[in-house]
């Protein structure tokens, strides 16, 4: 079993990017410069902005964190998006969600000028993706295919398949390993109404795994010499740690981990390369590498 390790690819992702930044500063060019928006004090939303703003710093971009309360209106959050969308400044910029009930996800996602829709959520970028333009994509599955790639594990004309099928992780992560130009793999989507679920991971060579539930995926789920990857981080209470929670991957670990050649640990897998690629896409943001 290969132990993939997310914080140490990342660390050195982060540090070609830093790298690249500096030179092109030195030849003149513009620093990048990523906005984050954050509404209200949601633990996870906290440190995942706090991360972001960290990763900014070691990547040597300039970061500017807007915080709201959580009442908000939804007309001053767009109002904020608009601002945003015309400051020549901003190369790149998010709003982190989950947003409060009272405001329309969607509706500020499209607000987003998705020349600066780091995030790749726009539907622009989504479309862009799924014909296999150019564009911003979505920072957790092009961390895992970054993963995949930088570990040399085999992906063309492999059976994968990704358990859910949220716009965010589960849709796009399949759209890119079905595509040619990326995991060329043949790829089945399973869900909460999917039959025979055990048996589809069963004939996985590569399982993605980001449904949410705290050690759902078993060893009897998984065929013998498979990659695993797993997305999922539940916060589960854990009286030992000075936070009082852990956070728990969708993978039983232990019992999985001896039948894999490859599998990401939780913490220390996905997470880090989620943040790692949110810099590289302000980076290209940053270079106007999609767009002008
Ligand atoms: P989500 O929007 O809640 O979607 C979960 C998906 O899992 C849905 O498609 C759902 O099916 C499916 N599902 C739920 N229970 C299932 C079950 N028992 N069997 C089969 N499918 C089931 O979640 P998400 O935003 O994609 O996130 C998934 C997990 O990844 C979460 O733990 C989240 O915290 C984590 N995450 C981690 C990172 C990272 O950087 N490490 C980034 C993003 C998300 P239906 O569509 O039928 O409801």
């Amino acid at each position: 079993m290969n132990l993939i390790d997310g914080k140490a690819t990342a660390a050195a992702i982060k540090a070609e990017i830093k790298e690249e930044v500096e030179k092109i500063v030195a030849q003149g060019g513009k620093r990048p410069h990523l906005a984050a928006v954050l509404v209200g004090h949601d633990g996870g939303s906290e440190t995942y902005v706090k991360n972001k703003v960290l990763a900014c710093e070691a990547c040597g971009f300039e970061s500017t964190l807007i915080r709201y309360e959580d009442d908000i209106t939804e007309e001053e959050l767009l109002d904020c998006v608009s601002r945003l969308n015309s400051d020549s400044n901003i190369d790149g910029f998010i709003v982190q969600l989950p947003l409060p009930r009272h405001i329309n996800e969607q509706k500020v996602i499209e607000a987003i000028d998705y020349r600066k829709d780091v995030d790749g959520f726009h539907p622009i970028n989504v479309g862009r993706m799924a014909i296999g333009l150019p564009c911003f994509i979505s920072a957790t599955p092009l961390g895992i295919l970054t993963l995949l790639k930088r570990y040399g594990i085999p992906t063309s004309g492999k059976k994968c398949v990704v358990l859910g099928r949220s716009n965010i992780v589960g849709k796009p992560m399949a759209q890119l390993m079905m595509q040619k130009q990326y995991g060329d793999s043949t790829v089945t989507v399973c869900h909460s109404r999917s039959l025979n679920l055990k048996e589809e991971c069963r004939q996985a060579d590569i399982l993605i795994a980001a449904i949410g539930r705290p050690d759902f995926v078993t060893a009897d789920m998984v065929k013998e010499g498979a990659t695993v990857i797993d997305v999922g981080t539940t916060r589960v209470p854990d009286a030992t740690r000075k936070s009082g929670f852990r956070l728990n991957g969708d993978v039983k670990f232990d019992e999985v981990a001896p039948k894999c050649a490859y599998i990401t640990p939780v913490p220390g897998g996905v997470g880090p390369m989620t943040i790692c690629m949110l810099m590289l896409n302000t980076l290209s943001a940053g270079k106007h590498e999609f767009y002008n």
